[in-house]
């Protein structure tokens, strides 16, 4: 497939696992064992993250590039605005097309204080993702996404319709899909996809799925993200928060139930936050019937 012919499969619903780029060799094969295992799935995509700040920026293209020739399975990079020049971006987004990427999440990243901290301009570079998904719409070849934020996003000051104008936006400059930040409750998830509907959107909405495998982890990414989980749920980890047994089957056991309700709400797909590891999220997917997988 050239990269002007790129287009996500509309198998619905679809599924990706997103990775990181793994910091040192024993991470790494651990990575490639994950990747190995959740291969089965027969993914449609899957995603790998760039640190902001272009920390990440060899191994993101290095490990797809491996990825694209050992599976031949479609990849989307992600790249933050975070530090770069317009130039810079422009210089990475040709080192995505050589690598054989299908595909972009547009970000802006967040500040280095964190994601409510005050964005700090970088002379020449971008100051919101819109320019990013102008940017590579301008260079063509590939699908772009963006990210989505069922909870709003944490910039945002609670203002839910800001984000709706933003995404319609960036979808009238070219972007075709989006991916959410973690879901625990669907409800947020048709909320967003009901207001993009009602403007005339077709953006596909892949819900991000978490597997959660640790009470401080999940606590830190919610209080980061700004992410939102029901009271009742939050309870019943806290519950397991010493016993790990425990609180990973009840991670895997809310995953599946939010995947059911994503999907009976016309999901067009599950992308999971595999975080390199294959165990919870290959549990959740053999628990979903209807991935017929
Ligand atoms: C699926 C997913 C994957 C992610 N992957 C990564 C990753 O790989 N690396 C990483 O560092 N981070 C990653 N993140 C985190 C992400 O970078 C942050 O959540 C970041 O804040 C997202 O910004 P954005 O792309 O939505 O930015 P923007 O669209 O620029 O929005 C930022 C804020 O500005 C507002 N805004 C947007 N456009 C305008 C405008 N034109 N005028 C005025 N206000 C505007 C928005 O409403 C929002 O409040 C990911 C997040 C998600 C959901």
């Amino acid at each position: 497939m050239s990269a002007d012919t790129v287009e996500i499969p509309n198998t619905t619903p679809t599924i990706s696992f997103e990775f990181f780029p793994p910091k040192d060799v024993q991470s790494e094969a651990n990575l490639w064992k994950t990747i190995d295992e959740l291969q089965q799935f027969k993914p449609d995509f899957v995603s790998i993250t760039y640190g902001a700040g272009g920390g990440t920026r060899d191994r993101t293209v290095r490990i797809a590039s491996e990825f694209i020739a050992k599976t031949g399975v479609q990849v989307i990079g992600h790249l933050t605005c975070v530090g770069s020049t317009r130039a810079e971006l422009v210089e990475i987004l040709g080192e995505y097309k050589d690598a054989g990427f299908h595909g972009l999440l547009a970000l802006r990243g967040d500040p280095v204080g964190g994601p409510t901290a005050p964005w700090v301009t970088t002379p020449g570079g971008f100051d919101y993702a819109d320019q990013l998904v102008e940017l590579a719409s301008e260079i063509g070849g590939f699908s772009i996404g963006v990210a989505a934020f069922p909870d709003v996003h944490p910039a945002s000051d609670g203002n839910f319709m800001q984000d709706i104008n933003v995404l319609l936006r960036k979808e009238a400059l070219g972007a075709t899909f989006a991916i959410t930040q973690f879901v625990f409750d669907s409800g947020r998830y048709e909320a967003l996809r009901n207001a993009l509907d009602a403007r005339g959107s077709k953006l596909s909405i892949y819900p991000g799925i978490m597997p959660v495998t640790s009470y401080p982890q999940i606590v830190r990414m919610l209080e980061l993200s700004g992410g939102y989980m029901p009271k009742a749920t939050r309870l019943r980890f806290a519950r397991y928060q010493n016993d790990p047994a425990s609180l990973k089957k009840l991670g895997i056991d809310v995953a599946v139930q939010v995947c059911e309700d994503v999907f009976a709400l016309g999901a067009e797909g599950l992308h999971f936050y595999a975080l390199n590891n294959a165990g919870p999220t290959s549990e959740i997917i053999k628990q979903l019937s209807m991935l017929n997988r």
